[in-house]
């Protein structure tokens, strides 16, 4: 079954408010294993959305509208609604019971333009909306789209969300009257650039049906979604671990998660399973990696203590860096990140000793050192690792992406 979603709101086009309902029904739709193919927003315009609506009962076995079922004058979806299916508009009583009973509830009369929310299109279904006045309605075409299914749901999230669970979800499943199933699995992964996970995954970025294999690039982060479409959820996991397995192995290496697992998780958990603990030195950081190292529950654990040493003054003071390796080879410098890694490890008595300096800029560059120069050091006993950066962005994400590295670098340390 194909479905398409029309989300209807002058204030979505104007970008006043976020088009959250699209997303929120695309995941629920794909549960459904309902595959949507077109998803388009309109404006409160009775010709616009009249046409919107007509192209999705062309094209699509579900029609799905969002908004616009209010009592308003700029609320024209039931009205557009009846003339494109030729529906007349029916007065339910029932509504209208609920509706006044809602402002009953509040001690308030109705006004009279919520009778207007008291009609539907003649032989729908209706939804009930216990958290608001504007009823849904599932109309089943039998005219020229004859088969085509066209449900109306009213825009607030709070009101559209207990909607589709107890009526719509019930309803679709029922229509596609089986058990298929869409199941996604995201793998995530850091350490390469997109292009080059593009190249390792060509092939499998082209699979045919039931498969896709989506690249998606954030910040730091490059994430490969594997979606199946399969009869039943024992056969969806069985075809995503075929796919998986074979991601894993060309890709292993920079996989450090998978459905949301976030890198952190993954150093923790490798850290509590080597029985390791570990401490921080962070200068151009500033607090961000411990920071996201005791986002993880139990991190008392294995994380020991962090220290930030922003100035000289404090390298030298706190960590004992050398002030001579500061002024022969400055505080951003492989010599200065291998000093502080080893010291913090030894001040702390920890296992391993991390530790990150860098420019995170806009100022602090020189001619030789770049906005974006940062090394990393991590130090273990009778060993050191370290290695030099050169990140692109604003200071925030210079910082950010230092965090990812350093967290990398010590995931793969492990
Ligand atoms: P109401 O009875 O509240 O007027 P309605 O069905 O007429 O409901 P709209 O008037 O289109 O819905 O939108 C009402 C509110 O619902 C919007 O101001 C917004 O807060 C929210 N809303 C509408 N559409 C969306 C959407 N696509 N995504 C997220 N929120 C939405
Ligand atoms: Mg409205």
């Amino acid at each position: 079954m194909k479905a398409e979603i029309i989300s209807i709101g002058t204030e979505i086009l104007l970008g006043q408010i976020l088009n959250t309902n699209q997303q929120w029904l695309s995941l629920r739709l794909c549960e459904l294993g309902i595959d949507v193919y077109h998803q388009s927003t309109v404006g409160d315009n009775p010709q616009r959305l009249a046409q919107a609506i007509r192209q999705g009962l062309n094209r699509s076995d579900i029609v799905i509208t969002t908004g616009g079922l209010g009592p308003t004058v700029d609320d024209i979806t039931l009205d557009v609604i009846s003339r494109v299916l030729s529906k007349k508009l029916i007065y339910s009583k029932k509504i209208a019971c609920k509706i006044n009973s809602h402002f009953g509830r509040q001690c308030l009369k109705m006004p009279r333009e919520n009778l207007r929310q008291a009609h539907i299109p003649e032989g729908a279904k209706i939804l009930e909306n216990d958290v608001g006045t504007a009823p849904g309605f599932i109309v089943e075409e039998d005219g020229e789209a004859k088969g085509r299914i066209l449900v109306a749901l009213p825009g607030p999230p709070r009101e559209l969300n207990p909607m589709f669970g107890r009526f719509v979800a019930p309803y679709l499943k029922k229509k596609t009257g089986s058990d298929w199933v869409i199941k996604v699995r995201t793998l995530s992964m850091t350490g390469l650039p997109e292009s080059a996970v593009d190249r390792k995954v060509k092939d499998l970025l082209k699979s045919p049906p039931p498969v896709t294999v989506g690249i998606y690039a954030k910040p730091a982060l490059i994430e490969l979604k594997i979606m199946v479409k399969a009869k039943n959820g024992k056969a969806a996991k069985a075809l995503i671990d075929k796919i998986d397995r074979k991601i894993s192995a060309r890709l292993k290496k920079y996989i450090f998660g998978r459905d949301g697992e976030t890198l952190e998780r993954a150093v923790g958990e490798k850290l509590a399973k080597a029985r390791k603990t570990l401490a921080i030195a962070e200068s151009c950081t500033g607090g961000l990696i411990s920071d996201r190292i005791t986002n993880i529950p139990g991190s008392s654990k294995y994380f020991k203590m962090a220290i930030v040493v922003y100035s000289n003054e404090a390298k030298i003071s706190q960590l004992d860096i050398p002030p001579a390796a500061i002024s022969k080879y400055g505080a951003v410098s492989r010599q200065t990140a291998i000093e502080m890694a080893r010291n913090i490890r030894e001040i702390s008595g920890a296992d391993i000793g991390l530790s990150v300096t860098g420019i995170a800029g806009p100022t602090g560059a020189t001619r030789t050192k770049p906005v974006g120069l940062v090394y990393i050091a991590i130090s273990v006993p009778k060993k050191i690792i370290w290695k030099e950066f050169h990140f692109k962005g604003e200071r925030e994400m210079i910082k950010f992406r230092s965090s990812q590295a350093a967290l990398d670098l010590l995931r793969r340390s492990l």
